[in-house]
């Protein structure tokens, strides 16, 4: 596979009211986009740090995945993303190898992005997303 960069870092919040002014007031980043993910019942917040972002994301339904990780493990770092070029074969070739997706087509993420989840127990726990700009 070859990765390009880290796209985003994804950081599970309670309150992106709270959150954000850690990030803008303290840590001196700006939020350029603030946007609602209805099929994973999250709200999103981003920030740009050179070419990776922060993406604050706090759960719109106590059942839906961020509701559920905030629930077991607390607020704090939910996933990473790697840019990929060509996902759905970089998901063929790292299923080949025998890593247990969560998608096993790409879906679109916030942004517009072509995403999709590796599973944690085949990543050593961190949830690993796989993500494509289609549209530059
Ligand atoms: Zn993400």
């Amino acid at each position: 596979m070859k990765i390009t960069h880290i796209e985003h870092i994804g950081i599970a919040v309670k309150s992106l009211e709270e959150a954000i002014p850690f990030y803008e007031e303290t840590l001196g980043l700006k939020c350029y986009n603030v946007e609602e993910v209805k099929d994973q019942k999250v709200k999103t917040a981003f920030f740009k740090v050179g070419q990776t972002k922060i993406e604050l994301l706090e759960s719109t339904d106590a059942e839906g995945p961020i509701g559920k990780f905030i629930e077991k493990r607390g607020e704090g770092v939910h996933h990473i993303a790697y840019a990929v070029e060509q996902i759905e074969d970089q998901l063929k070739k790292v299923e080949e190898k025998g890593v247990r997706l969560i998608d096993k087509t790409p879906r679109k993420g916030a942004e517009g992005l072509d995403i999709a989840f590796l599973h944690p127990k085949s990543t050593f726990g961190v949830l690993t997303e796989l993500c494509e700009n289609k549209n530059k």
